[in-house]
C-alpha cells in the first residue's frame, strides 16, 4: 500500500479526476488552486488556495506533499522551478516551459521531422503585410491560450484593422489547414521506452472547443500508426514522465499534422475512464508516483460528449442513466456559457 501524498496544481475537472484516480491507488492528494471555488476540493484530501506566485501558500502546499504534478500548463515556469527545488515536479518544469510557448513547441516538433501547420512568429502588426502565404490563417497568442481563447481567424491583412489586437504580447500566425478530421493520442510514459499508449481518439470541436470524442477513430492504418509513432517520439524526446496528449489535424489529402501538445491529462481522454482497464488519470498518477505499470486493455468502444454551460441542467435532472452511460458532473459553482460543466461517456 502506498504512503504517497501527491500535490496537484490546478483544481478544475482534470485535477478532480486525478484526485479520484489517486484515491483508488491509496495516494493522498493536496490540490493547490488560485480559485477558492475550485471543484477539485470536493475530491482531494487537502485543499490550499492562493495565487500561483504566493510564496507562503506555495510553501504551505509543498510542505504537505511528497511530489507535485499539475493539471494545466499555464503555471508560471518560475513557480514550478521554485517548487522543484524542494519537491520533485513531474512532468519536469522545463517540459512545461517549452510546451506553454506555441513557437518553441512548434520548433521542437519540427526538429523531430514531424509535420506541423506552417507558422511564423508575429511581433508587430506590419509583420503580417508580407505574409500572404500564411493566409487564410489563425493568429494565436504564443502563450496562455486554451479553448480557442486568444485566437483570431485572419483572411487578409486588412482583417487586422478591425480587430483590436494587443501586440505587446507575442503571436504566431498559422496557416489554416483544410480539416478533414482531428484526432488525439494519449500516452503515459513511465521511463525510458516504457509506455502505455491509447488508440487514436477522434475529436470534434464547436467554436474551437472540444465537443465530442470517440473511439475507434475513423482513420486509415497509416494515420493510426503514424500518430502513435509521433506521440511516442515526442514523449521520448522530452523524457516525459506522466500522461501527455498530442492533438493532430488530418487534412483533406490525409496528411497528418501535429497541432499541439498538452503536457497533462486531456479532455479527449475522459472516455478512457470507462473504456479501458486503466484511465489516463490513473496512468498519470502511477507514472509520476513510480507505481506499477499495468498493460492497457480496452473494455469497449466509446463516445464522450462535453456538457457546456447550461446543457448540464438537463443531465443533473436525470434520475437513472442507462447501464452504458456514465455522467460526470464537475460540481462547478456557477454555470457559465461555454464553460465545461460535465461530460457523459457512452460505451458503444
Ligand atoms: P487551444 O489551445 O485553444 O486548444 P488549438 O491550437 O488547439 O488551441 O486550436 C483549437 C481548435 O481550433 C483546433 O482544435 C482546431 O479545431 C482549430 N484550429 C486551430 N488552428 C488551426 C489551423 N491552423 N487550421 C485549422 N484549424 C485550426
Ligand atoms: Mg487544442
Amino acid at each position: 500500500m502506498s504512503e504517497i501524498t501527491l500535490g496537484i496544481i490546478g483544481g478544475g475537472q482534470l485535477g478532480s479526476m486525478l484526485a479520484i484516480a489517486a484515491k483508488k491507488l491509496n495516494v493522498k492528494t493536496v490540490v493547490f488552486c488560485d480559485d477558492i471555488d475550485a471543484p477539485a476540493q470536493n475530491f482531494c484530501n487537502q485543499f490550499v488556495t492562493g495565487s500561483y506566485d504566493n510564496k507562503e501558500k506555495i510553501s504551505e502546499f509543498i510542505n504537505q506533499v511528497d511530489l507535485v504534478t499539475y493539471e494545466f500548463e499555464n503555471i508560471p515556469y518560475e513557480t514550478l522551478n521554485e517548487i522543484n527545488k524542494f519537491k520533485p515536479v513531474l512532468p519536469k518544469p522545463s517540459v512545461n516551459r517549452l510546451i506553454q510557448h506555441r513557437l518553441a513547441e512548434k520548433d521542437f516538433v519540427n526538429k523531430l521531422n514531424i509535420r506541423t501547420t506552417r507558422y511564423v512568429s508575429i511581433e508587430k502588426k506590419s509583420d503580417i503585410d508580407a505574409l500572404e502565404d500564411f493566409l487564410p490563417g489563425i493568429l494565436k497568442t504564443t502563450t496562455l491560450g486554451y479553448d480557442g481563447k486568444g485566437q483570431y481567424p485572419i483572411k487578409s491583412s486588412e482583417d487586422l484593422n478591425s480587430l483590436n489586437i494587443d501586440f505587446s504580447k507575442g503571436y504566431i500566425l498559422e496557416k489554416l489547414v483544410k480539416l478533414k478530421k482531428e484526432i488525439s493520442i494519449i500516452i503515459t510514459r513511465f521511463s525510458n521506452n516504457k509506455y502505455e499508449i491509447y488508440e487514436p481518439i477522434e475529436n470534434s470541436h464547436e467554436d474551437q472547443i472540444l465537443k465530442y470524442s470517440k473511439i475507434p477513430a475513423d482513420i486509415n492504418e497509416k494515420i493510426f500508426n503514424q500518430s502513435k509513432d509521433w506521440a511516442m517520439l515526442i514523449a521520448e524526446e522530452l523524457k516525459y514522465v506522466g500522461t501527455l496528449c498530442v492533438e493532430f489535424f488530418i487534412d483533406r489529402n490525409d496528411n497528418l499534422y501535429v497541432n499541439e501538445i498538452a503536457p497533462r491529462v486531456h479532455n479527449s481522454g475522459h472516455l478512457t475512464i470507462n473504456a479501458f482497464n486503466v484511465s489516463q488519470f490513473e496512468n498519470h498518477v502511477r507514472a509520476v508516483c513510480g507505481l506499477e505499470q499495468i498493460p492497457l486493455k480496452k473494455i469497449s468502444n466509446a463516445k464522450m460528449m462535453n456538457l457546456l454551460g447550461d446543457q448540464i441542467t438537463h443531465y443533473r435532472n436525470i434520475q437513472k442513466f442507462n447501464d452504458n452511460e456514465f455522467f460526470f458532473d464537475y460540481l462547478k459553482k456557477d454555470i457559465k456559457e461555454k464553460r465545461k460543466m460535465g461530460h457523459i461517456t457512452t460505451l458503444v
